[in-house]
């Protein structure tokens, strides 16, 4: 069987054509890159967030939940730096007034590394190597530009009114560290996980769901004693490793970045960007950073309100937490597991089949019930296979079109077992099970159905 990996344009394709992910407000035109989880894409973005939130916080005692709100006080905002530095360099084309990251317009058209550069080296080198933009026209000076999304609070518009849509889910985890340490009287080390929507008013949003200005985040901020940092970093660290095999992203196309000193922010003493291959390049996927007693200190001081944690030894040492902090995107995800699972075979002479090779726990059905026929009786038996399969497992029932198509139906959304029910069903009671990666099928008995699938999807994973 040959293998070969899919497109970009194949997997949006793909994504739409089965009920993954349709382009946002379609019936209107659309709105720029936004992107709408259809039934099959739902299912398999909460299977993620769930087992994410399992690995993350259910399992561990050493780990608790926060769902803070998208609205703070833009005080936070202040104190976390977001408001002063939380932007990009951005030129505009002095034509069409489309704008785009001057860094990236830097990097793409010179091949020179921008990190660390000032806004007026940039306007240096756009000058002197006379970069133009895309559409071939001059481009305006570099300036900063600031990705909060704003708005305004209440009927009465104006400066005082004025909130942002979080840029990320992190702040509300320090904001509320005191209150979440005093009533879950977790000692150090310990850490917050959240899952939900962030917002950035991106540059050059685009890629499908890479860049998107609308999307989610997992994060955890895990709170812990300054001589700890390393050791528990890299704890992490490998934790990150085995949640990516958890739900099947591949692992030779994971890198490591080891972000510089000149591109790292001044109170992170390491970050890691964890890389993945994506079909139009390597990109960060998720990233890791020792962010020191920074966020704590900075709330501290614009609050007046002491975050400082009593060590419970002696009931007498003060200590402001330091932290760190693993960062996963849910749609960056979600894209990786597309790529990692996609598959064209050619199985035989002119026919190719397309297979998604999703985890059982990731793919949004885990069984599909057909029956051979819709009449003689075989669909009424099947649904109710089906009906019984439903209360321990993601099942579909499907009775258009041939078994063939509908194996191959199956195989591009990634159901990873196909149950069929024939005319010897009736008179043996088993039906056959195909397996969506090797094809290959088994006669089980209906009776010893769930454990068999049990069984195999144990042996999965
Ligand atoms: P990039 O350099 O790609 O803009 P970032 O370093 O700004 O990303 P972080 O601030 O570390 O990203 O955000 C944490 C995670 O949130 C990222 O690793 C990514 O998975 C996700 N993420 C960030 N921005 C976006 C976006 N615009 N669309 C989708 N996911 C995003």
């Amino acid at each position: 069987m040959k293998k070969q990996t899919g497109s970009m344009d194949t997997l949006v394709s793909l994504a739409k054509r089965r009920g993954f992910i349709f382009p946002g407000s379609e019936i209107y035109g659309g709105l720029a890159n936004s992107w709408d989880y259809g039934p099959l894409g739902s299912r398999m973005r909460m299977n993620l967030k769930k087992l994410w939130w399992k690995r993350f916080v259910e399992s561990r005692d050493d780990m608790v939940g926060l769902d803070g709100a998208i609205l703070m006080n833009p005080r936070v905002w202040e104190a976390s730096g977001h408001v002063a530095t939380f932007s990009d360099p951005m030129v505009e084309d002095v034509v069409t007034h489309k704008r785009y990251r001057a860094d990236h317009i830097i990097e793409e058209k010179t091949g020179v590394n921008t990190s660390g550069m000032t806004l007026h080296e940039m306007s240096q080198i756009i000058s002197d190597k006379k970069i133009l933009s895309p559409d071939g026209n001059p481009l305006s000076e570099p300036r900063q530009f600031n990705l909060m999304f704003e708005t305004t609070m209440g009927t009465v518009a104006g400066e005082g009114n004025r909130v942002y849509l979080r840029p990320e889910t992190a702040q509300a985890m320090f904001v509320d560290f005191k209150s979440v340490a005093t009533t879950s009287r977790k000692r150090l080390p310990f850490g917050i996980a959240q899952i939900g929507k962030a917002f950035r008013n991106e540059i050059t949003p685009g890629n499908f769901i890479f860049r998107t200005l609308e999307f989610e985040q997992m994060e955890i901020e895990y709170f812990l004693e300054e001589r700890d940092w390393e050791t528990l970093f890299d704890t992490w660290h490998r934790e990150m490793y085995a949640f990516a095999r958890e739900v099947g992203i591949s692992a030779e196309l994971l890198h490591d970045f080891e972000v510089p000193d000149t591109e790292r922010a001044h109170y992170s003493k390491r970050t890691v960007d964890i890389m993945f291959d994506f079909p139009f390049g390597q990109k960060e996927l998720w990233g890791i950073a020792y962010r020191g007693d920074f966020d704590l200190r900075q709330h501290q001081e614009h609050s007046g309100q002491s975050l400082e944690y009593t060590d419970p030894e002696d009931n007498k040492r003060k200590i402001l937490p330091h932290v760190v902090e693993p960062t996963f995107g849910v749609d960056r995800t979600i894209l990786a597991i597309l790529v990692s699972a996609y598959e064209e075979q050619v199985v035989g002479e002119g026919d190719t089949r397309v297979v998604l090779h999703l985890k059982p726990e990731i793919a949004p059905y885990q069984v599909a019930v057909l029956p051979l026929m819709k009449k003689d009786g075989l669909a009424e038996e099947a649904r109710e296979i089906h009906r019984a399969l439903l209360k321990h497992f993601r099942s579909d029932y499907d009775e258009t079109g041939s078994v063939g198509k509908r194996y191959r139906r199956h195989d591009e959304i990634g159901t990873p077992y196909c149950i069929t029910f024939d005319y010897d069903s009736k008179n043996d009671r088993c039906v056959t099970v195909r397996d969506r990666d090797t094809m290959v099928q088994e006669r089980v008995n209906i009776e010893e159905l769930s454990a068999y699938l049990d069984r195999k999807m144990n042996q999965h994973s």
